[in-house]
C-alpha cells in the first residue's frame, strides 16, 4: 500500500464493502486479491450482458411439454440462453441473478416476452401446431405497472391471443413487498394470460398465497421428480401437490422428468402435463420444429 494511490485504496475498500454487504448486514470484510479478480470478472460480465441485450445476442431455447392424457404437445417453455464469443456459454443460473443485481432484469423480461411471442406467431403463420408458450419472469418484473400492457402489445403484434402465453412466476414474488406486484399479476390474469407457479414446493412460503394469487397452473419442483422412484416421501409429496392443484382447479405439471419410471408414476398419480429430458432438452427454434415434425410422424405411424 506504500506504493498504492488513494484511488486504488478506495476502490479496494469498495470491493470489500460490497463483499461484506452481500454476506448480510452488520458485517465487515478485508480486501483480498481473489476478491479483486471476482469483482473484475463480475464487472466484465455485467458490461457484456448490457451489450448482449442491446445487440439482441441472447437467445431463447424451447422445451416441449407433453399432455399426459393425449401424449400430444401441451406447450413449450422458453428458456434464455447466452453464448458469449469469449466467455463461452453462460448459464441462466448465472446471468439471471446478475441481471437482477445490475438493473437489467426489466429489460430482459421484456425481451423474453417479445421474442417468445414473435416466435410463436411465426410458427403459427407457418402452420406449426404449438398450443402455447410459457415465459419465465423474475419477481422484479412485476413491479412494473406497464408490464400487462407490454404483454398485450407483444401478443397483438404477433396476432396471438392472451391465452397463448403463460407466465411462470416463483414463490419469491410473495416475499416481495412491492405494492405493484399484486396489481400487475391480477391485471395479467384478467387480460386472459395464465400464470404458472414454477418450482412449486421448493420455497418457504405458506400455502396461503394460493388463495390470493390468480395462478392457473402449478409446476412441481424437479427435486421431487428426481427421487420419486426410490423415495416414498417424494412420491407422497408429489401426489399431495397434485391434490392441492386439482382441488383448486389448476393444471399440474411435472418438470425435470428424465426416466420412464418417473413418468409412469406421475402419470398414474394423475399429472396433467410433463416436461423433461425424457422428451427433449430445451432446443433452438429450428431443432424444435424438427422435433415437432418427428413427433407427428411417430403419431401417424402408431395410428
Ligand atoms: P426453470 O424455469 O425451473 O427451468 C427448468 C430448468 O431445468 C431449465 O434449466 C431446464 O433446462 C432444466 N431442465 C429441464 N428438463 C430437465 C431434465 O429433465 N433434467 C435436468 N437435469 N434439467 C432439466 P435452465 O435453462 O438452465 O434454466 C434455469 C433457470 O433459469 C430456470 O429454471 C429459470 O428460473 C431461469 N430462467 C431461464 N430463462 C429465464 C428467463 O428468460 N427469465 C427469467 N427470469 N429466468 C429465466
Ligand atoms: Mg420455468
Ligand atoms: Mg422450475
Amino acid at each position: 500500500l506504500v506504493h498504492g494511490n488513494v484511488g486504488t485504496v478506495l476502490h479496494r475498500a469498495d470491493i470489500a464493502m460490497y463483499q461484506a454487504k452481500t454476506q448480510g448486514r452488520g458485517r465487515f470484510s478485508f480486501f483480498s486479491n481473489e476478491m479483486n479478480v471476482v469483482a473484475q470478472e463480475r464487472l466484465a460480465l455485467e458490461a457484456a450482458l448490457r451489450e448482449a441485450l442491446l445487440h439482441n445476442q441472447l437467445m431463447l431455447h424451447y422445451q416441449p411439454q407433453i399432455d399426459m392424457k393425449t401424449e400430444k404437445i401441451y406447450g413449450v417453455e422458453a428458456l434464455a440462453r447466452w453464448y458469449h464469443p469469449t466467455f463461452g456459454e453462460i448459464s441462466p443460473a448465472r446471468f439471471i441473478p446478475l441481471a437482477e443485481e445490475c438493473g437489467l432484469i426489466g429489460e430482459l423480461g421484456h425481451w423474453a416476452v417479445r421474442e417468445a411471442c414473435k416466435q410463436l406467431g411465426d410458427w403459427r403463420k407457418r402452420g406449426l401446431n404449438v398450443p402455447m408458450v410459457s415465459v419465465n419472469l423474475s419477481p422484479t418484473n412485476f413491479h412494473n405497472l406497464h408490464l400487462p400492457q407490454m404483454i398485450m402489445n407483444a401478443l397483438e403484434e404477433n396476432s396471438l391471443s392472451p391465452k397463448d402465453l403463460t407466465l411462470e412466476i416463483t414463490e419469491n414474488v410473495l416475499l416481495d413487498t412491492n405494492p405493484s406486484t399484486m396489481k400487475t399479476l391480477l391485471e395479467i390474469h384478467e387480460n386472459g394470460s395464465r400464470l404458472s407457479m414454477d418450482d412449486f414446493g421448493s420455497g418457504y412460503s405458506s400455502l396461503n398465497y394460493l388463495r390470493k394469487l390468480p395462478v392457473s397452473e402449478l409446476k412441481l419442483d424437479k427435486s421431487f421428480v428426481d427421487d420419486i422412484e426410490y423415495d416414498e416421501a417424494s412420491k407422497a409429496l408429489s401426489y399431495a401437490a397434485l391434490c392441492i392443484g386439482e382441488s383448486l382447479q389448476l393444471t399440474v405439471i411435472a418438470e425435470g422428468i428424465e426416466k420412464d419410471g418417473q413418468y409412469s408414476i406421475l402419470q398414474k398419480q394423475g399429472y396433467h402435463a410433463a416436461q423433461g429430458y425424457l422428451f427433449s432438452k430445451p432446443l433452438p427454434p429450428a431443432s424444435l420444429e424438427a422435433w415437432l415434425v418427428d413427433q407427428k410422424h411417430k403419431e401417424s405411424t402408431i395410428q
